[in-house]
């Protein structure tokens, strides 16, 4: 039996566009922390950090998102797979992170104040070297709280 007209047809070359492209993944952890000097006294730490730098600590619902940029693949239509993103966020921080004590559990936050600002500048360290090329890395964002957020877009951005 004559197969149908239309599968006998050649497979169509797909049609490739171009342009940089920013795309981002969301995650989310849950951490402890305290802000806190410890060559500063403790009248200097509770006149900066307020309640933040309660001796028994607080927690934050943390919401991280990452922003690669790049032109998209011709053959896959992709900049990055965002599964694999997903996995590198949490193997880079998430893993490290989540349910943690962000001052005393984290080894690569140790002696670091914990705040948005300094995360941020950490975070970008952890993840940029496992972002597969040719993409790549273009903002770290974290989200302390719905309406506080520090981004970081990398050393070469003064
Ligand atoms: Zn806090």
């Amino acid at each position: 039996m004559p197969k149908p007209a239309s599968s006998r047809k050649k497979p169509r070359a797909v049609r490739a566009l171009s342009g940089t492209v920013f795309i981002t993944r969301q995650v989310h952890f849950n951490s402890a922390h305290r802000l806190h000097n410890p060559a500063k006294s403790q009248a200097w730490n509770r006149k900066q950090y307020g309640l933040c730098t309660n001796p028994h600590w607080h927690g934050h619902n943390y919401v991280l998102e990452v922003t690669l940029r790049g032109v998209p693949d011709p053959v896959t239509g992709y900049i990055v797979d965002l599964g694999e993103l997903k996995r590198i966020l949490h193997r880079a921080v998430v893993d490290k992170c989540d349910h943690r004590n962000l001052n005393d559990e984290v080894p690569f936050l140790k002696n670091i104040i914990p705040s948005t600002e300094n995360l941020v500048l950490a975070f970008w360290a952890q993840i940029a070297p496992h972002i597969p090329r040719p993409a790549r890395l273009h903002c770290v964002r974290l989200y302390e709280t719905p309406r506080n957020f520090a981004e970081y877009f990398g050393p070469d951005v003064v």
